[in-house]
């Protein structure tokens, strides 16, 4: 095990984290874990016009919200004095030379190669100048406030071409003529990406850097300074870039490049990165219990990574394939861990739009949801009054209808509430041991956080009446369970063998056909013809809200 290997993760915040920056964060940190090594965390903020705090402190908290851990934070703009010393050492050396040219005749040279189909590559006008010559210019410069820029002299440099060995994509060669003297400080007296980028990796001892390909053609400028300031490079990995189902680059325009939508989805931090880790093949497993791709921690998914098994063709991404990770996640992680993720990753975190929650506060929120339910309460009872409730389709049909209706809008109002509040007030109804029951059978029965907490509140919180279809049903239902002792799950009389026999009892004595009884009694507690297993829910609904939801 190698333990100098450092590698960095070096966002702009020009803004938001999207799914391919955090692939190539998790990259990064499999990478660094694997090997014993440390994760840099680098933010690129050398372009002042584009850069913003604001976004910064979203990249930040986004790298945390998915558990990313890094062992070092630097911020460009707070290291211009090393960027400073580092180009005195390309001064010394003659490698660099000043450029007077304007903004306007640069952009001119560029439309012309255009126009000549021809790659741009600058002139090298101004290694020629005289000192009088250049005098003059600095001084129409600094009337527009402007200094000349520093370029790197390739001619000086003597290579003809940059060849390295790519992690991912093997050899790859430069034709260093195409690059041309590019430009390290602006004369607006800013470093440049290529030059801070490089000087930050060969002084912070950067091993390894992996980023997306869309950075491949940085690479041999990134090259050719290492070597002109004396420095080895480091080793080069461009992982693939993500597209979506149609072929396309996702880009940062689609809905699903979006991190924000993972959380607002309810898809846990592990399962996102555990997914995001096998799209491009980088895990071949030759592990049985691993046929799925599935880890357990990031420590076994550290293990088995292998950045040089990693696709050079594009990644293709897919939330169905997602979905499923997301699923087996669940499945598989502890109840209790499961009621923490909850509390700390989708419950009160900042991803939560401000003017989305309306300023929305835990106990206003409570108020919220009871408003809504007692005023779909209301609707419901005009329903049951207006409407004869004998068992028909039509009625049934028509249920089913009321409901959507009320339940699209019970999710609209609530859904913030719902994320503000569900545990605790779930805790305080139902008692911790209880809510573990709950989340326990939950867990196997959803595929994402979201559906959980949305079954969670519309089943196990709504204190309101559900519709049934048939009244008769109900009653007797009610009549049946009553007479049953105990209102604990499992472990009282209360269980799902007692209420399957009185279901079978009402069937016999009453000519009631099962599956009327169940539907209603599903109807009744969960406002849905179907779902998850009905006698589960009634037990850890417990006796006590199973009579009041069958209460006429
Ligand atoms: N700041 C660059 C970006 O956000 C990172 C480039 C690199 O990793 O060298 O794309």
């Amino acid at each position: 095990m190698n333990n100098n290997i450092r590698v960095r993760f070096a966002p702009s915040p020009t803004g938001h984290l999207h799914i391919g920056g955090l692939r190539t964060a998790l990259f990064n940190y499999l990478f660094a874990k694997k090997n014993n090594g440390k994760l840099i965390l680098r933010i690129d903020d050398t372009d002042i016009a584009r850069s913003q705090k604001e976004y910064e402190d979203l990249i930040v908290s986004d790298i945390k919200w998915f558990d990313i851990k890094y062992d070092e934070f630097y911020r460009q703009s707070e290291r211009k004095d090393i960027y400073e010393k580092y180009l005195k050492i390309l001064k010394e050396k003659d490698y660099i030379y000043e450029c007077f040219c304007t903004e306007e005749e640069l952009l001119r040279a560029k439309e012309l190669s255009i126009n000549l189909k021809k790659p741009y590559i600058y002139n090298g006008r101004c290694l020629h100048l005289s000192g009088a010559e250049k005098e003059s210019l600095r001084k129409k410069l600094a009337e527009a406030g402007l200094v000349p820029s520093i370029r790197l002299n390739m001619l000086k440099l003597g290579c003809e071409q940059v060849e390295f060995e790519d992690m991912v994509h093997g050899k790859v060669v430069f034709n260093v003529k195409l690059l041309g003297d590019f430009v390290l400080k602006t004369s607006d007296n800013r470093f440049t990406y290529n030059f801070a980028s490089i000087v930050d990796d060969i002084d912070l001892g950067i091993t390894h850097i992996i980023r997306g390909e869309d950075h491949i053609s940085n690479t041999p400028r990134q090259i050719l300074l290492c070597r002109a300031l004396g420095a080895g490079s480091p080793m080069f990995a461009h992982i693939s870039l993500l597209y979506g189902k149609d072929g396309k680059l996702m880009s940062k325009r689609d809905f699903n490049a979006n991190l924000k939508h993972y959380k607002n989805e309810g898809y846990l931090p592990q399962a996102v990165l555990n997914y995001l880790a096998i799209t491009g093949n980088t895990f071949v497993v030759n592990d049985e219990r691993l046929s799925d791709e599935i880890f357990t921690s990031f420590d076994e998914m550290a293990h088995y990574f292998d950045i040089k098994r990693a696709k050079s063709s594009g990644a293709v991404f897919s939330e169905e394939k997602l979905k499923f990770v997301n699923e087996k996640w669940l499945q598989q992680l502890n109840t209790d861990d499961l009621i923490y993720a909850i509390k700390e990753k989708f419950i009160l975190t900042d991803y939560i739009n401000v003017s989305d929650i309306n300023s929305i506060n835990i106990s206003s929120s409570i108020n919220n949801t009871n408003t809504c339910i007692e005023n779909n309460d209301t609707n419901l009872e005009n329903n049951k009054n207006n409407k004869d409730t004998k068992s028909s389709n039509i009625d049934l049909e028509n249920n089913k209808a009321d409901l959507a209706i009320k339940k699209n809008n019970t999710n609209i109002k609530n859904i913030n509430a719902e994320i503000f509040d569900v545990i605790d007030y779930a805790e305080k109804e139902y008692g911790k041991e209880r809510l573990r029951c709950i989340i326990d059978f939950l867990k196997n029965e959803y595929k994402t956080v979201k559906e959980i907490i949305l079954e969670l509140d519309n089943v196990f919180l709504y204190k309101g009446k559900y519709n049934y279809f048939d009244k008769g049903i109900a009653e007797l239902l009610f009549e049946n369970l009553k007479e049953t002792t105990g209102n604990e799950p499992e472990t009282s009389e209360f269980n799902e063998i007692l209420i399957k026999n009185a279901i079978q009892k009402i069937s016999k004595e009453n000519k009631k056909n099962i599956k009327d009884i169940y539907e209603n009694l599903r109807m009744a507690l969960t406002g849905k013809t179907n779902g998850p297993s009905i006698l589960k829910i009634a037990v850890l609904l417990g006796k006590e809200r199973v009579l009041s939801k069958l209460t006429i």
